[in-house]
């Protein structure tokens, strides 16, 4: 695979920083038809799987909290269990952020947190180990790539009410890394305010602290659609080829 020497990520800012991630993992696959699509194979191996490993190598990593649905979290797969002794396994809740909010709680105290989807395979250990350099710093980071299609903003009945200037627009990944007290107190407020989101920055952004987008690997699909797996295995060959 591109990347992967983990010695050579070993030494980010100050040569600090603990690292923490939450791993929602919960959903029940409404999109795929109930198909939970944490749990499809790409290449042999589940998508949760893939999307832990980077994490897992990562030199500073102390603690992964994965978030599963509450009959899997009663009953997680034998792999799961197996993995990692730093990994630990919460049930989720009825939406992501709630899963994440979840998972924050069982996370023990670090200096960076990071919250990555279970359903995207193909992050690479750069992109995780740049999201985290930049948390470091006391800086949110989420991972993503520039818009390489035109954007419109849409009503109701679809009629387009603006073109926002591509040249602004970012599509937004995950990992978010983020300092950890900055992510658990933006949760926090937002599970008390009941303010929707559908990432973790966006939490972050209202309080009105800093947040960059970080360059992410762009095969880092999120498993959304049955396609998907077939695109991810496709994408994976690319990655180990590259
Ligand atoms: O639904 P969406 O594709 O945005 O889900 C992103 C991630 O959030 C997935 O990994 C999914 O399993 C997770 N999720 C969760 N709890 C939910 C809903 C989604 O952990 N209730």
């Amino acid at each position: 695979m591109r990347s992967t020497d983990p010695a050579q990520h070993a030494d980010p800012p100050n040569g600090a920083g603990s690292l923490g991630v939450v791993v929602p993992a919960a959903g029940s696959g409404r999109r795929m038809g109930g198909v939970q699509k944490q749990f499809l194979e790409v290449a042999g191996l589940p998508v949760l799987h893939r999307a832990l490993l980077p994490f897992l190598a990562h030199p500073r990593l102390v603690a992964v909290v994965v978030a599963l649905p509450p009959d899997d979290a009663a009953r997680p797969p034998g792999w799961l269990t197996s993995l990692d002794p730093r990994l630990r396994v919460v049930a989720g809740g009825s939406s992501r952020g709630e899963s994440v909010f979840l998972g924050l709680a069982g996370l023990p105290e670090v200096d960076v947190a990071m919250v990555h989807d279970g359903a995207r395979p193909l992050v690479s250990i750069d992109t995780v180990d740049r999201c985290f350099r930049r948390a470091v710093e006391g800086v949110g980071a989420v991972a993503g790539v520039p818009a390489v299609d035109t954007m419109k903003t849409v009503g109701p009945d679809r009629r387009i009410l603006a073109t926002p200037d591509r040249e602004h627009l970012w599509h937004a990944h995950t990992p978010q890394a983020f300092p950890a007290h900055v992510l658990r107190e933006a949760y926090a407020l937002a599970q008390a305010e009941g303010f929707p989101a559908t990432d973790d920055a966006a939490l972050v952004e209202r309080l009105g602290l800093p947040v960059e987008m970080v360059p992410g690997n762009p095969e880092n699909l999120k498993v959304t659609r049955s396609q998907d797996v077939a695109v991810a295995e496709a994408l994976l060959g690319f990655m180990e080829g590259a």
